[in-house]
């Protein structure tokens, strides 16, 4: 039977059915009646309509017997399979089997439907012209009255392509996630509340380096460099590139450095609502590629910090000088005071009577040593002011020390905010600020005689202001001596040797300089802590 004759023989037997329906015999058993009703012809859909329906389908539906033999294909079925409807009916379903389908497949399939139940899976089919394709089928029992297996409805698609799509999106995400994975920069995708949502091996390393979330680093970090904004990086143009950023590990004293890159990417959105509204601004996230560049960043800095070395030391040594001067000043005025004090009684006729030209001749070759000691005086050196990253210039003075730290067995806890803001400031003087901390430290440590010794430096960003805070475990400084300490020429060492006591007055200087604040803790026990406060926004206005 050619499928024209089949589809008009159908139509035919359809339309007589509905015919008879419409006024059924009299004395017509029920059965009959229920089993044409079976076949669609309830009172609100004709079997003609019922099956025109089937027959078009796009879908390739067969109708089958209890065994898998074919009662009924439509044409879909037909254009599918490559097979005439007259040369598959009758034949088992098998006969589209192209035999690489697993029998445990099979076994599954035949244990559902046998069981009532409706099985749905994916065969591997063979055309008529022998060519394999994949279907995606699925098969309904139909039951009969008494609820036994009546016919088997099965409707199968061919699905080879979307099947080749999955390989081959798959196939890329195996090679997109290989090549990441050994690329040897950081890379993440972080979505506009920072969620990450894809990330590669070194990104992995990295979150056990650094003991913390590296993509909220690398996003404030970058915020205090360029301002990225992350939920506005649909706003944020094409990116940014090479921008070098620092992170400071918790606990340890070497900070990391990468070159930055960034790429607005639109979001993948899975929501059906979507599907025909995919506006851009709807959801951006930020690919990110970080590049380490920390050892040759170490190089740039271990040269650095020798021009820093050599122009601190010149600093330290001008400071000596002026401290000696000072100190000399401070002295002669005693001396000085006394001539005026003879030279007061001589002129009322005291006991130093007649002594007055010697006195004045000593007064005035004491005034002008005086004047003489502050002609030397080295002025003060104007700095100009720039951009500091005090954690930064921390690990400047720190490295500067670390001879010292060594010989003396000191232990250090950097507890650095992993990100700071840069401030306006000197940075020479600031490093001298510090310098006289740590020296400070290193020395009670020394004089405590402890076993164990540590210097404990935390940075944290606190209502507008850079809180530095060092402590150590040293001997410590008495409450009374609290304030004292940043009086001129006062020295509480039990051996004093070089220091002349200005150290803690000239910080105290550099950081009212930077309208800041140092100040000793007062109710810290078991050693010092020296809080210094920086304001953000650094000296602002003029450079002091
Ligand atoms: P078979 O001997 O036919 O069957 C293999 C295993 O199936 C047997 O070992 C047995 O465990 C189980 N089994 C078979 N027949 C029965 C049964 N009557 N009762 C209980 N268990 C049974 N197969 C395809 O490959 N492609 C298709 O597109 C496809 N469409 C189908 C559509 C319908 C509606 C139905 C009912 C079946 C369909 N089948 C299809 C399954 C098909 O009938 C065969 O079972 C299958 O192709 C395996 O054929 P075979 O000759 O290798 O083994």
């Amino acid at each position: 039977m050619s499928k024209q004759s089949a589809s008009n023989g159908y139509a035919e037997a359809f339309d007589t059915i509905s015919r008879f329906l419409a006024e059924p015999p009299k004395d017509m058993p029920n059965e009959l009646l229920n089993a044409f009703n079976l076949l669609g012809g309830n009172r609100f859909l004709s079997p003609r309509l019922f099956f025109e329906t089937v027959e078009q389908a796009p879908v390739a539906i067969s109708i089958t017997d209890p065994t898998a033999r074919i009662l009924y294909a439509n044409s879909a079925f037909e254009k599918l399979t490559g097979y005439p409807r007259d040369e598959v009916i009758g034949k088992n379903e098998s006969m589209l089997s192209s035999k690489s389908t697993p029998a445990e497949v099979y076994q599954d399939l035949w244990q559902s439907i046998v069981a009532g139940k409706v099985w749905g899976g994916t065969l591997v089919n063979i055309r008529q012209d022998g060519q394999e394709y994949l279907a995606k089928l699925s098969i309904s029992p139909v039951l009969n009255e008494e609820g036994r297996i009546a016919y088997f409805l099965g409707m199968h698609d061919d699905v080879t392509e979307i099947h080749a799509l999955e390989r081959r999106l798959s196939f890329q995400k195996t090679l997109t996630e290989t090549t990441l994975n050994a690329a040897p920069m950081v890379v993440v995708v972080i979505d506009s509340d920072g969620t990450v949502l894809l990330e590669n091996h070194a990104y992995k390393t990295l979150i056990s380096d650094l003991g913390d979330d590296p993509a909220r680093l690398f996003v404030e970090a970058l915020h205090s460099q360029i301002g990225l904004d992350l939920p506005r990086v649909c706003h944020s143009g094409d990116g940014f590139t090479n921008v070098e950023v620092r992170l400071d590990a918790t606990g340890t004293l070497a900070p990391r450095w990468f070159a930055c890159s960034g790429v607005r990417i639109n979001n993948l959105d899975e929501a059906a609502r979507s599907y025909f509204n995919n506006r851009k601004e709807d959801g951006c996230c930020l690919l990110l590629l970080a590049n380490e560049i920390t050892e040759s960043r170490n190089r740039i800095n271990e040269a650095r910090l020798n021009m820093i070395r050599a122009n601190m030391a010149e600093q330290q040594m001008v400071q000596t000088m002026r401290e000696a001067i000072n100190a000399s000043l401070f002295k002669l005025q005693a001396p000085l005071n006394i001539i005026r004090a003879a030279m007061n009684m001589s002129a009322n006729g005291g006991s130093c009577a007649g002594m007055g030209p010697v006195l004045q001749q000593a007064l005035e070759t004491g005034e002008e040593a005086v004047e003489s000691l502050h002609g030397s005086l080295p002025g003060p050196r104007i700095e100009p002011a720039a951009l500091v990253n005090v954690n930064e210039l921390l690990h400047e003075v720190l490295r500067l020390s670390t001879d010292s730290f060594l010989s003396a067995g000191i232990v250090i806890d950097w507890q650095a905010s992993p990100v700071l803001g840069s401030i306006n400031a000197r940075p020479n003087a600031l490093r001298g600020l510090f310098k006289y901390i740590i020296d400070n430290a290193i020395h009670s440590l020394k004089e405590s005689g402890r076993d164990y010794r540590e210097i404990r430096l935390e940075t944290r960003e606190e209502q507008g202001e850079l809180l530095i805070s060092i402590m150590d475990n040293g001997r410590g400084i008495a409450q009374n001596e609290r304030l004292k300490v940043f009086e001129p020429f006062y020295c509480g060492w039990s051996r004093p040797r070089e220091h002349a006591g200005m150290g803690l007055t000239m910080a105290q200087e550099v950081a009212i300089g930077h309208r800041g604040s140092i100040e000793i803790d007062q109710h810290f026990i078991g050693g010092c802590r020296v809080f210094v406060r920086l304001p953000v926004h650094g000296m602002g206005g003029e450079v002091p």
